[in-house]
């Protein structure tokens, strides 16, 4: 079994793998309350919250599952922030030589990679490697807090990254959109809540630079274009149509993700079409990227909500399903790596 952690940024994640029968234990202590009040993540507070919250968690891992079994210890070790990479890397490695396991430093944007595929894995675990061929070649779009980007999957498990966002990210996009609309953090969420109410086509938003064809994505004319907006409004007028302009907002968003996406599948040789990382709880997102996986004929995995934002279960089977199997016998060392780009190897 692999036993991973996750610690990159503002969550403190503890979770067990066992390739026989799926996750068998995912624990995640969010430190959401504490950073909200700051308006976003405090990097010093997050190091301390992550160095007093493993302790704990590895003691419900082994009263709740136990470590007897575990083989492989697995740790984010980038890209994130630096201290709180090196937490979990200290507890990675005192776990290794307490139980006397190898461990292995996992891209943390490797774990977005796979996540999608956690449930397909769970429904036949004996089954998942001949089964994963059929869905390889994969095109998947990673939506997060820090990062937008398209990747294909190939059938050797290599990873390509197509396009990046040229400024900033889809869910920075949405947390800056509702800090500057007077909300709370993190904005995604609450700007969903609210455009239950409003209309999507209430206002006009940019969707992004470029060509059709052009794969990479921008938001900050998004951004610049609702701050333009509301200057010309009234307080009172904003109050009144914020359902209006958080759906019109969200929509743009949408729109951009979903058009790069459709340029992306209709390049043609994917086998199916994936989404993860925080944004991709958004369910106006996840029904926009399911038609288009409809209309390109390739099925539609979608990370399950517990593996979307930070957690360590997409650690622990990134872990194990970029491993070959000689890999998978002995660990391939731990360096943390706080700007590590996706398509490294680790
Ligand atoms: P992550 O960076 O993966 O931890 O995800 C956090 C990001 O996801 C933040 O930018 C959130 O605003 C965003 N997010 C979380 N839930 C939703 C949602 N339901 N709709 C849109 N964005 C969301
Ligand atoms: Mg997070």
């Amino acid at each position: 079994m692999i036993l991973a952690l996750e610690s990159s940024c503002d969550e403190t994640a503890v979770a067990v793998f066992d390739p026989a029968r799926g996750l068998v234990g995912e624990w995640v202590h969010s430190q959401i309350a504490l950073h909200e009040r700051h308006g976003g993540v405090v990097p010093d507070l997050a190091t301390r919250e992550h160095l007093r919250h493993f302790a704990p968690l590895l003691e419900r891992t082994k009263a709740e599952v136990g470590l007897k079994d575990v083989t492989q210890i697995a740790v984010t070790n980038g890209p994130g922030l630096a201290a709180c990479l090196a937490i979990g890397g200290a507890a990675a490695k005192a776990l290794a030589l307490a139980l006397r396991v190898p461990v292995v430093g996992v891209n943390h944007l490797r774990g977005h990679v796979w996540s999608p595929f956690i449930a397909r894995h769970a429904e036949a675990p004996a089954e998942f490697d001949a089964r994963r061929r059929e869905l390889l070649p994969h095109l998947g779009l990673i939506v997060s807090g820090g990062n937008t980007l398209l990747f294909m999957l190939d059938a050797e498990r290599r990873i390509t990254e197509l396009s990046s966002t040229r400024d900033d990210a889809a869910g920075e996009a949405l947390d800056k959109g509702a800090k500057l609309l007077g909300l709370g953090y993190p904005g995604g969420p609450l700007i969903e809540k609210l455009s239950e109410g409003g209309r999507m086509d209430a206002f006009d938003f940019p969707r992004g630079i470029g060509r059709r064809d052009e794969l990479d994505f921008s938001f900050s004319g998004l951004k610049t274009s609702l701050r333009y907006l509301l200057e010309k409004m009234s307080a009172d007028e904003i109050h009144a149509r914020l359902p209006d302009l958080c759906a019109s907002y969200q929509q743009a968003v949408v729109d951009a993700l979903t058009r790069k996406t459709r340029a992306a599948l209709s390049r043609g040789g994917f086998k199916s079409l994936g989404l993860s990382g925080g944004v991709a709880n958004n369910r106006t997102l996840r029904a926009a990227l399911e038609r288009e996986a409809k209309r390109g004929r390739v099925p539609f995995l979608a990370a399950e909500p517990q593996h979307t934002g930070d957690n360590a279960g997409m650690i622990a089977f990134a872990a194990w399903a970029d491993m070959t199997g000689v890999e998978r016998s002995a660990g391939s060392g731990l360096r943390i790596e706080p700007s590590a780009p996706l398509a490294v190897a680790f």
